[in-house]
């Protein structure tokens, strides 16, 4: 195949990096020939399966099984900068969708997206931003069947936005979801949190020195399947992302209408990241984050959850960091290492914009 002549943007205002693949063009969005290029060059060459290589305007998605039924989610991702520590857009707009089918207790299947490309973004990052896409899409075992490309012109978007909607299946009999914590339950976090808060600040120049820290990104569904398959009463399952650990309880506690009480001491932090937010100011349980789980479940059975999560690929440093208490309005406690307790409140404004 010929490449169409692409015009190489240059300059002082241009931040790109000047590659031999050329940058995206309006006529990349035209419908036409450079359309069909990009699709079959960039994604159809990463992403080929059954149902998208069918390549008809909608995927026909098979029956869902006998006593399943369908969860599906949607979600826009602007992270930038576009490439942080850890990981990137592509990585992210699989694994957000992926973990907010995989919260509801659905082993996630399918994905559709859409690229809004902007004028002038070199198309050998949209290579690296949909090589990460594939990867993320093979760990999560989910096919993307469906897709779109827009162009915009240069100054109407930002490089790239990827909208993603996910497509999973459930046991019709799990009652899992935000409304189900009830008074004597354990919450449990998988894992340290804030990391994806700071990478992202430190990518976009906001820390002024180097944290060390990287992204956690990861695709739960398979420790989410894991917990299922251990029969396990499951009540709650959420990923604590934009607003962090606090701002996701504190949700879930007004959902559930119970009060829940946590304990300082036991949420994982890893060092640099409590460093960082020493430093700058910042709780790290309002931070960020993309690859962790919370759980719900009876107190009970805490224990083998922690165990079934230890042996999990991202649930390695999960621990039991609180309880559900009473009946109430939807309150959320945070008992501190020096016997006093506080109440927290949701993020209130924008910590870090445009961080997922
Ligand atoms: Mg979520």
């Amino acid at each position: 195949m010929t490449q169409p002549e692409l015009p190489v943007i240059d300059g002082p205002n241009c931040p790109l990096p000047i590659h031999n693949r050329g940058t995206i063009v309006l006529g990349h969005g035209s419908g036409g020939q450079m359309t069909h290029d990009l699709i079959r060059d960039v994604f159809h060459s990463r992403l080929s399966n059954a149902i998208l290589n069918a390549s008809n305007d909608a995927a026909k998605i098979p029956e869902t099984p006998s006593g399943k039924r369908l969860v599906v989610s949607t979600d826009a991702h602007i992270v930038t900068p576009l490439f942080f520590a850890g990981g990137d857009i592509g990585r992210l707009a699989v694994c957000g969708t992926v973990n907010d089918v995989a919260t509801l207790g659905a082993e996630p299947h399918y994905l559709t997206a859409t690229f809004i490309l902007e004028e002038g973004f070199a198309i050998h990052e949209l290579e690296l931003i949909v090589d990460s896409f594939a990867d993320a899409c093979h760990e999560a075992g989910v096919e993307l069947i469906a897709a779109d490309t827009k162009v915009t012109e240069k100054g109407k978007s930002d490089k790239l936005f990827i909208s993603t909607t996910g497509f999973g299946w459930a046991e019709s009999r799990l009652q899992i979801g935000g409304e189900q914590a009830k008074p004597g339950d354990a919450v449990i976090i998988s894992g340290p949190v804030g990391n994806h808060g700071i990478a992202v600040a430190e990518a976009r120049g906001n820390l002024g020195f180097s944290s060390q820290v990287c992204s956690d990104i990861a695709p739960l569904n398979h420790m989410v399947k894991a917990l299922l398959d251990a029969n396990l009463d499951v009540h709650v399952l959420r990923d604590p992302t934009r607003g962090g650990l606090a701002t996701t309880l504190v949700e879930i506690a007004r959902q559930s209408k119970v009060n829940i009480q946590l304990d300082e001491e036991n949420i994982p932090v890893d060092k640099p990241v409590r460093k960082t937010c020493e430093l700058l100011g910042l709780d790290p349980l309002y931070l960020a984050n993309e690859g962790k789980l919370i759980l719900i479940l009876p107190a009970e059975q805490a224990e083998q959850a922690l165990q079934v999560m230890h042996n999990s690929r991202y649930g390695g440093k999960a621990k039991l960091i609180g309880k559900v208490l009473e009946q109430s309005k939807g309150q959320v406690w945070l008992k501190t290492p020096f016997g006093t307790t506080r109440v927290l409140e949701m993020l209130a404004g924008e910590m870090l914009p445009r961080i997922c």
